[in-house]
């Protein structure tokens, strides 16, 4: 969602004359897109922010940027502590990033420049939900991003078929419960129905499903539709009913299992996303953590140590000791990393259709990354055999 906004704001720079430069010394603006997810992240981008003091001060005219979730809920008090930044851009604000250049009187009324590159790759992120309103109680999205809504229906088709004609191949719808999408009764399957009829497209994915929206019909469209990814990555955050529970995820883990059979049966390889040591995960939850991995034979997982954010129901929670986090980070680590292994080595052999992001690298369906010694534009979709699995990727 944040590389989204990036480009979506990229656009409006382009319009202005913008391009990217590589290299920091050339560049005469920063725009930095932060996530506030977890406290990590945050701290990053502030530190970043930190040393492009000296950045500023050594060429007059210099501009910087500061956009996004930590630019939201830090608000104001980036400009006091960071009186070098020269425009902040809270990832609520990021429709009107626009008007927000305008504003700020740096830049001239020239909006007539040349497109951005961001449009040149042969992957599109089209948004269709903005916000969320699950409040998941460790979760800081729902306050900088506020409440979910869904996109116009036609105006969402329209900006496909605008990247599509621009030599777009593959498609990825974007909200943070991307699944739910609703406007004016149209639902997701309408959408993802309308979306597989327009001409040009190759595939189609989306990102981030919510396992309680997760549907019959959807599924049958994911496993019958060839221009379906064959990808979900689909967020568990535990294997305990009680700390999902506690999560207020919505779903047990009995429920979330049966979503897994749901897509299994179309073939879906499910990767997902799992936070350890909520402080509310005994030694016994953790267990049941490791047991559902084993039973969900997940493609690959992002895993996370709970991070406590201010503002959520979890944070005035008694966080566990860092050791015990630490300790249970590494045991889920080594069983993804086993899964997942078996899960690429099970593509060894299979011809398959892989879309080319540069030369030698591309993706299949199913989301496995490909690298080949043979050579291929960025776009182009290519047949290849897979020879060999190796840890995350597949030779062909
Ligand atoms: N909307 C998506 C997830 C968006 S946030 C969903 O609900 O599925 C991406 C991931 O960050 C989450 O799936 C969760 O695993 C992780 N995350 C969110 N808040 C966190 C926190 N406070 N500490 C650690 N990980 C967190
Ligand atoms: Fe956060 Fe839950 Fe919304 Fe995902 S669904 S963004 S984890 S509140």
């Amino acid at each position: 969602m944040n590389t989204a906004d990036s480009e979506e704001m990229m656009l409006a720079l382009a319009a202005r004359g913008c391009f990217i430069c590589e290299d920091l010394n050339k560049a005469d603006i920063v725009l930095i897109n932060t996530c506030t997810i977890r406290e990590h992240a945050e701290h990053k981008a502030l530190s970043l922010l930190g040393r492009l003091r000296k950045w500023k001060e050594e060429k007059a005219g210099r501009i910087i940027i500061f956009a996004g979730c930590a630019a939201q809920r830090l608000g104001a008090g980036v400009r006091g502590k960071f009186p070098h930044v020269d425009i902040v851009c809270g990832a609520k604000s990021i429709d009107d990033f626009d008007k927000i250049l305008d504003k700020s009187g740096l830049f001239g009324s020239d909006k007539s420049a040349g497109k951005s590159a961001a449009l040149n790759s042969p992957i599109a992120l089209v948004n269709i939900m903005r916000g969320c309103s699950c409040k998941c109680s460790y979760c800081i999205v729902p306050y900088v991003r506020g409440e979910a809504f869904s996109l116009d229906f036609d105006a969402v088709l329209k900006e496909i078929e605008t990247k599509l004609s621009l030599g777009t191949k593959e498609i990825v719808l974007l909200g943070q419960t991307v699944n739910a999408y609703n406007y004016k009764g149209k639902t997701f399957a309408d959408l993802l129905r309308a979306a597989l009829k327009l001409e040009g497209l190759d595939r189609l994915r989306y990102l981030s499903p919510h396992p309680l929206f997760i549907t019959e019909e959807v599924s049958e469209i994911m496993a019958s539709e060839p221009k379906m990814s064959k990808h979900l990555h689909l967020p568990v955050q535990s294997g305990s009913d009680k700390v999902l529970k506690d999560m207020k995820r919505g779903y047990s883990s009995g429920e979330f299992l049966e979503k897994i059979a749901l897509l299994r049966r179309g073939g879906i390889n499910v990767t997902t996303d799992i936070i350890v040591g909520y402080p509310t995960e005994t030694e016994e939850d953790f267990k049941q953590t490791l047991s559902l991995v084993d039973e969900c034979k997940f493609g690959g997982a992002y895993c996370f140590k709970f991070s406590p954010r201010f503002g959520t129901p979890a944070f005035s929670l008694k966080e566990l000791p860092k050791e015990e986090v630490e300790k249970r980070l590494d045991i889920l680590l080594n069983k993804i990393k086993e899964n997942a292994k078996a899960a690429y080595k099970a593509q060894e052999g299979r011809a398959e259709r892989v879309l080319m992001e540069d030369p030698h690298n591309g993706r299949t369906l199913s989301n496995f990354w490909v690298k080949t010694e043979a050579s291929y534009k960025a776009g182009e979709v290519v047949t290849l055999t897979i020879k060999k699995a190796q840890e995350s990727i597949l030779l062909a």
